[in-house]
């Protein structure tokens, strides 16, 4: 029995991307709230459909988790940590909406936070969700736990007359520090341990040390935090880690803040922490090119880090400015160098088919990836998502789908300069460059064709 049962709609056998890669981590954001509900007395239960076999067996369980905690509250709260939940893949929205299914059917209120909930009110409250937590969820989901009055909960949008009334939203929390730890104790951790040793012969967590991003790319989509930036303190992150090597021991962190390290001092401060506190973890992170200087790298790889992936996005300095994204090709260069000089893998996100890119943008950006030999390497196409810059340019061309199903789709949701089909084999392509592999010269030559074919189309059209 449980008063409160969280749940979210991450599957990994659903995603065939996910699947290929075998590197789930549990629901760090879900873990959180549950943490947060606890802490103030009430009895909470999570369901973690991660790792069901199937979708079929996740809905099954799913139904048995509701039956044997019988909550009085059902809320799907997104891991707003791992960034597929950002990419609102349609399979993710199914499983959610079998979930509010399932609870209506007994009798049981069900509440959801998330980017795809918020981006989308309407539809998760005719889909049965009878209220939907925007913006940061902690405080809010505490107070629609402890039952208060729907009105008075900042940050809360509800079904109320066959309508949706929205509530003031809620500023977001500025010290971080007050949060718990996440509840890993409520999810199954072995079951993560076997995954990842199977399919790698590593063990890897999660953690997240800030929430939000200050920068302005064009693209991206901020639904929870807005341009909101909050830190937690270095030694409060470092004291976790120690906290995970003694209790699961992990052989290596996954940071999954948008930018982690994004202050000189701070990462200087938490190498110096985790070296006192003897927490290291090898790890890897996200940040940016432009934020990997010669100082950073260095504390960096004094606190264990390991691997860095950062969105290059391109090599044309006009698409990257079309972007808005505040950065120089040369600090692509850079950032590389500075990496390599400290034995840390250097991992870039590319991105294609943004407006204005043609094939000389393309060339540009294969010209970078060849010039700078990144470690890995990323590729999407640009995905319009709701809010954002980006999307109102380009929302008069999209089509019928406005999400991809999962995160393998790669599918082309606007008019580009080519379909779909050329930006997989180009990322094929550059996938086989980067991480080796045969069929190099058959996977260029079939990018090529796809490029002639869409030239002589377009000849023909005009
Ligand atoms: S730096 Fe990353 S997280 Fe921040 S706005 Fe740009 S893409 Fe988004």
């Amino acid at each position: 029995m449980a008063e409160v049962l969280l749940t979210h709609s991450n599957h990994v056998y659903s995603d065939r991307k996910q699947v290929e890669k075998m590197q789930p981590y549990p629901p760090l954001q879900t873990m959180i709230a549950a943490a947060v509900l606890r802490d103030s007395g009430i009895d909470t239960a999570c369901f973690d459909p991660a790792l069901e076999p199937t979708a079929g067996a996740a809905t099954q369980a799913f139904e048995a988790a509701l039956d044997r905690h019988r909550p009085r509250l059902v809320v799907v709260c997104e891991d707003n940590f791992n960034f597929l939940s950002k990419m609102c893949l349609t399979r993710n929205r199914e499983m959610a909406f079998q979930m509010a299914g399932a609870a209506q059917r007994r009798g049981t209120p069900v509440a959801a936070h998330g980017s795809d909930a918020s981006d989308r009110v309407k539809e998760y409250t005719a889909a049965g969700f009878s209220s939907i937590l925007l913006g940061e969820v902690e405080s809010t989901l505490l107070e629609l736990a402890r039952g208060n009055a729907l009105d008075t909960v900042r940050g809360l949008a509800y079904r109320k007359s066959g309508s949706v009334h929205y509530n003031p939203p809620r500023p977001v929390r500025t010290d971080l520090d007050e949060l718990p730890l996440p509840a890993w104790d409520l999810i199954a951790i072995e079951q993560y341990r076997r995954a990842w040793l199977s399919a790698h012969g590593y063990f890897s967590l999660n953690m997240a040390s800030s929430r939000g991003c200050p920068f302005r790319c064009n693209w991206c989509a901020k639904p929870i935090y807005g341009q909101n930036y909050h830190c937690r303190s270095a030694w409060a992150v470092a004291a976790e880690m120690l906290q995970l090597k003694t209790a699961y021991r992990p052989d290596r962190i996954w940071f999954a803040d948008d930018i982690f390290a994004l202050s000189p001092k701070w990462t200087r401060d938490f190498a110096r922490a985790v070296e006192t506190l003897e927490a290291r973890i090898p790890f890897k992170m996200q940040s940016r090119c432009d934020l990997m200087t010669r100082e950073t790298v260095a504390a960096l790889r004094q606190a264990g880090c390991a691997e860095v992936w950062m969105g290059a996005e391109s090599g044309s300095q006009r698409i990257l400015d079309a972007m808005d994204k505040g950065m120089r090709v040369e600090q692509i260069h850079t950032a590389r160098e500075n990496l390599r000089r400290h034995g840390i893998r250097a991992c870039l996100f590319l991105q294609f088919g943004y407006p204005g890119e043609s094939w000389p943008e393309i060339e540009a950006t294969i010209r970078m990836v060849r010039e700078t030999e990144p470690d890995d390497i990323g590729v999407s196409v640009s995905y319009p998502l709701p809010g954002t810059k980006f999307y109102w340019s380009v929302a008069t061309q999209i089509a019928t789908a406005s999400n991809w199903s999962d995160s393998a789709d790669l599918a082309m949701l606007f008019r580009g300069a080519y379909p779909s089909e050329f930006y997989r084999a180009l990322t094929e392509a550059l996938h086989l460059e980067v991480r080796g592999g045969l069929g190099l010269s058959a996977a260029w030559e079939q990018v090529h064709a796809l490029k002639e074919s869409c030239a002589s189309l377009e000849a023909v059209a005009s």
